[in-house]
């Protein structure tokens, strides 16, 4: 069943992009805590999208998901380019910090999962540092397999944290998420990509002359070149969207 929203959204192939501020989704997110809603969240970039619009099960998470937030610049130019736009850019890596500043003066509990053994360890003592007043009531890597799903959920639940970080990837954490949403039951469950790694220390995010120039995916090409085949489907998402102007807001 598709989740009800009690915000505004641009449709983008069928993909409803939450049109919420930063601001707002901090404070929608913040309600869903204190109401103990279980609300999956995914911060979408072009290439999520195109995986979505190429992958009917990939689709269907999104479509459950509680809310999407649009992290990538490709989005809002979309949103734009449509004659809908949003009003601004919110990305995964901001709204983790943002939940952390609020969670903070709130005393939220926070899960950590995913990446490196080393990786985790060392995002979780700097996010304590910053941010002393979050409780960080667990954390573990993100290299597990199915047999072990069970013993992880089970982790997480006895921990009872109000914000669950899923940092895996996105080929998984967002499947992950959303096949286990209702055992999990925690008021936020969000992908966070990469975030613990630039936390950590282990990768630096873009500088914010690049970011403003919105040339975040060009800082991350050359960082990671490995990275080509799938971020060709930015160039791949723009001509789409280009071609079938008139027909993006529908599916
Ligand atoms: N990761 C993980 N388990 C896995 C695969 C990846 O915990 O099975 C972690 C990885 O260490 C990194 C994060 O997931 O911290 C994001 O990985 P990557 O950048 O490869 O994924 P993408 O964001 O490009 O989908």
């Amino acid at each position: 069943m598709n989740p009800t929203r009690d915000y505004a959204t641009v449709s983008i192939y069928g993909v409803p992009f939450s049109k919420m501020t930063m601001k707002e989704t901090v404070d929608w997110m913040a309600s869903a805590i204190a109401d103990r809603r279980p609300t999956h969240v995914i911060t979408a970039n072009p290439i999520i999208l195109m995986n979505a619009i190429e992958n009917e099960h990939h689709m269907r998470i999104m479509e459950q998901a509680d809310i999407i937030v649009a992290d990538g610049t490709g989005i809002v130019w979309a949103a734009d380019y449509i004659g809908d736009p949003l009003q601004e850019r919110v990305t995964g890596f901001d709204l983790l910090y943002e939940l952390m500043k609020v969670g903070n003066d709130k005393g939220w509990k926070v899960y950590m999962l995913g990446a490196a053994p080393e990786v985790i360890e060392a995002a979780a003592s700097r996010l304590q540092q910053l941010y002393p007043g979050v409780q960080i009531v667990g954390c573990r890597d993100g290299f597990f397999t199915e047999k072990e799903d069970e013993a992880v959920i089970n982790d997480i639940v006895q921990a009872q944290p109000d914000l669950l970080f899923v940092a895996r990837g996105a080929e998984t954490q967002e499947p992950w998420i959303a096949r286990y949403r209702e055992q999990l039951n925690v008021p936020i469950m969000m992908g966070v990509g990469g975030s613990f790694d630039v936390i950590s220390g282990k990768l630096k995010r873009a500088p914010k002359w690049m970011r403003s120039l919105r040339l975040e995916w060009f800082y991350r090409l050359m960082k990671e070149p490995w990275r080509y085949k799938r971020m060709l489907a930015l160039p791949r998402f723009v001509w789409k969207v280009v071609r079938d102007k008139g027909k993006v807001k529908k599916k």
